[in-house]
């Protein structure tokens, strides 16, 4: 059997694949097992921060590998520690929980939020108040935070405790916190999967005021928009505010799995001993990796980031088949004006692989790509943009 036919018949049909089978890559290129070349504009969803087998990246995990490549949390690891000081002294954050995912990093702040309103406003605090057409994972309890019918029809009872209201409404928002006694409240910056669709500046600072005020704790899910993603360290940065916990994964260990719970002043000593723990979590390897992708994105990489970002959107914005752009950063949705998944599909062909959310093509290309393969990837995505629209 083919490998694309091993896959069919033995790995679960979770995922609707491309009919094409990745066998290497350096960077922005990928190649298939019939050797043709790609410009890679997913980067793994959002992973591979700095590309394929990125050199730096690959000599600081297997320089680990070859040193230990697991303990368990009951021994001290270098990694992990050196990663944790990093985030805390690259955000203002005081505490670091290290888990495997996203799913996982925003169950751990979900238990985090949980605990500290139930220790200071009692018990009956607990629900999570989350926006319509959010994401925030595939667990049980991410998915009863995922603001999305769909997501929850097959899997009932979901976790109890968690209600979702409009997003860019920031009265009914508060309404719905008080009425329901809220612990947190978890947004998106940027919805990713829900379609790149960015709140509004006014709607996140109104919601982190009224959370401050009310003592709520403020949880932001940077799984897809963090760790440079948006031409920040942060997305919330771009958005003036301070969170008390941020949950992020995806781009963080730049191809390896790692999630992290980041933690603010008010909620800093919330975990002790035995509160919370996962066997992977802090990694050795993992955490080295993540260290080599956080330890280089500093104000000058970031700045590359937002100018190729400008010339993304200059580039795309008005151009014919194209109604609209949005997005930050690297972070990018189009909606084209020909269905976002023959885009997608014309542009394989010319080889160029792009994402979709909803009804949008989306780009999520490593952070440090070279402006040959962006400008290449661009204007294939208008060609097959302004083609296909005529059809
Ligand atoms: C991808 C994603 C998640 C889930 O991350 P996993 O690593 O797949 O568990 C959660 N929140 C957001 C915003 C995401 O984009």
């Amino acid at each position: 059997m083919s490998i694309m036919e091993l896959d069919t018949t033995y790995v679960a049909g979770t995922y609707k694949r491309f009919p094409v089978e990745i066998v290497s890559g350096k960077g922005s290129r990928v190649v298939d097992a019939n050797g043709k070349e790609y410009i890679d504009m997913g980067s793994g969803i959002g992973v591979t921060a700095f590309g394929i087998a990125d050199d730096a990246w690959q000599a600081a995990v297997t320089e680990q590998i070859g040193k230990v490549q697991h303990m368990s949390n009951l021994y001290y690891t270098e990694p992990c520690a050196r990663l944790a000081k990093l985030l805390c002294e690259k955000t203002g954050m005081k505490k670091v929980f290290f888990a495997n995912s996203g799913a996982e990093a925003n169950e751990g702040a979900i238990k985090v939020a949980r605990k500290y309103a139930a220790e200071k406003h009692g018990p009956d605090h607990y629900t999570i108040i989350t926006l319509h057409n959010s994401f925030h994972g595939r667990t049980l309890t991410t998915l009863a935070a995922t603001g999305q019918d769909h997501f929850h029809k097959l899997f009932q009872p979901l976790t109890p405790g968690f209600v979702s209201t409009p997003a860019n409404d920031f009265e009914a928002l508060k309404t719905l916190a008080l009425e329901t006694k809220a612990a947190g409240i978890l947004i998106e910056c940027i919805q990713g999967e829900g379609g790149v669709l960015p709140l509004t500046t006014d709607f996140v600072k109104a919601v982190a005021e009224f959370a401050a005020q009310q003592d709520i704790v403020l949880m932001v899910d940077e799984v897809q928009t963090g760790n440079g993603r948006t031409g920040m360290l942060y997305a919330y940065q771009h958005f003036g505010i301070r969170p008390d916990v941020v949950s992020t994964a995806k781009g963080l260990g730049g191809g390896l799995p790692i999630g992290a719970v980041l933690m603010g002043e008010k909620v800093q000593s919330v975990l002790g001993y035995g509160d919370h723990g996962s066997t992977y979590g802090g990694n050795p390897v993992c955490c080295a990796g993540a260290l080599s992708v956080i330890e280089r994105l500093d104000d000058a990489f970031l700045s590359r980031v937002r100018r190729l970002s400008g010339y993304v959107f200059a580039s795309l914005h008005g151009a014919p088949g194209i109604e609209s752009v949005t997005g930050l950063g690297l972070m990018v949705g189009i909606k084209t004006r020909a269905p976002a998944a023959d885009i997608v599909k014309e542009c394989i062909s010319r080889g160029v692989l792009c994402l979709t959310a909803k009804d949008k093509v989306r780009l999520l290309p490593a952070l440090n790509i070279p402006m040959e393969d962006l400008t290449y990837a661009i204007d294939t995505i208008k060609a097959v943009s302004a083609e296909l629209a005529e059809r």
